[in-house]
């Protein structure tokens, strides 16, 4: 029996692939007009909301040799075999399907996060999309889940969604989050609340969501202000908006923009050396994200060197190592007097999304100060 067991994962895990076509040919009420030649179609049911699946790669994507082991290679089976994994799922939506990358998410770019962006403002407006959902590696999902939730304007829903194990594991999580995240974006209900991330039936705003595991199933977390919502099995319950801006109410754009600007994060230590900022700065950053230790903070050496930064015109923003709790200006530091910025409740990583974001156009410290307690 044991055998027989490792013998069809195996198989199954080989086979998942090529079932891409089997589910096209197999799908009688397909609608065939693809817009693109990534684009594919699972069935056209007018009495179900039509959901947009756009595929970045990751874990959800990944498989292993066998169910038992923990190596394995991200951004292997295309989205028509995750699909196929779930038949339920066309009970509850019409799915369309573009592959947008198929990387591990630590081969996420600015470049796929811009076509991401793109694709779906160019597609909010279309009556046949009800809502989006990307699948993506959880390693930096919080950095496209944020920088879409800055650049993205659809009045609805944009759920982004992953899995810890591949697709081949024993007790793959990869299925059952793609079919809530599905049934999240199908939700009129979901709508306005900004970029969602759904996985494990939780229902998270790229706000506040961050990865707390490297390796447990329930990775992500929302601290502090904790989750939008949950979700099981396509039951979806409401607890609240994000009060930060997003969507139509944000003014960023990254409309016509190839490329965002070089934002360096440093982290903070005791005893730490303050030749990486001066570097930093050397090799052309324009932004400095410090992940400092406690409230911001930082040893005088790395000060004096932000502030000399800040002076040369590079916007220094001190953020903290801390998993909770704002860095809040002018408390153990005087930013007034260095010209430095505090991320107030964003960690740095989206600290680093967010200025970015911001310097795509020149702006004053005091607006960009501004940016950092409005999103
Ligand atoms: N490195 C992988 C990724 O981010 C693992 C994380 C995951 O997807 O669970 O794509």
């Amino acid at each position: 029996m044991k055998k027989f067991s490792i013998h069809f994962i195996t198989v199954f895990a080989a086979v998942l692939p090529l079932l891409a076509p089997l589910a096209q040919t197999q799908s009688k009420n397909a609608a065939p007009q693809a817009t693109n030649s990534n684009e594919q179609t699972v069935q056209n049911n007018k009495a179900l909301p039509n959901v947009m699946i756009l595929a970045t790669g990751g874990t959800i994507a990944g498989a292993a040799k066998s169910g038992a082991q923990a190596a394995y290679t991200s951004g292997q089976v295309t989205i028509d075999a995750m699909v196929n994994a779930i038949p339920e799922v066309t009970k509850i939506a019409n799915i369309k399907g573009e592959q947008i990358s198929n990387v591990g998410s630590q081969d996420m770019s600015f470049e796929i996060m811009l076509k991401l962006a793109n694709r779906i403002n160019q597609a909010k407006d279309n009556t046949s999309v009800d809502g989006f959902v990307i699948t993506h590696g959880t390693d930096t999902m919080e950095e496209t889940a944020y920088f879409l939730n800055l650049v993205c304007k659809p009045d609805k829903p944009v759920v982004l969604v992953g899995s810890m194990r591949p697709s081949t594991a024993i007790s793959a999580d990869g299925p059952l989050n793609l079919y809530d995240a599905v049934a999240v974006a199908a939700d009129p209900n979901a709508k306005n609340r900004g970029v969602l991330l759904v996985m494990n039936d939780w229902i998270h705003s790229a706000q506040t969501l961050t990865k707390v595991s490297t390796t447990a199933v329930q990775t992500f977390m929302s601290p502090i202000r904790g989750l939008i919502g949950t979700t099981a099995y396509g039951v979806n319950e409401y607890y609240r908006y994000p009060h930060q801006k997003y969507g139509a109410k944000s003014e960023f754009s990254v409309d016509g923009a190839t490329k965002l600007p070089r934002v360096d994060v440093i982290y903070a230590g005791a005893d730490m050396n303050a030749d990486l900022i001066d570097a930093a700065v050397k090799l052309g950053a324009k932004g400095l994200v410090i992940a400092g230790v406690g409230n911001g903070n930082m040893n005088k050496a790395s000060l004096d060197a932000c502030a000399r930064a800040s002076k040369q015109g590079v916007v220094v923003l001190r953020s903290t190592r801390v998993a909770t709790g704002n860095v809040a200006r002018n408390v153990e530091v005087n930013d007034d007097q260095m010209g430095l910025i505090a991320s107030y409740g964003l960690n740095p990583q989206k600290s680093r999304i967010l200025l970015s974001v911001a310097l795509l156009q020149p702006r004053k410290l005091d607006e960009i100060q501004r940016l950092f307690l409005e999103y």
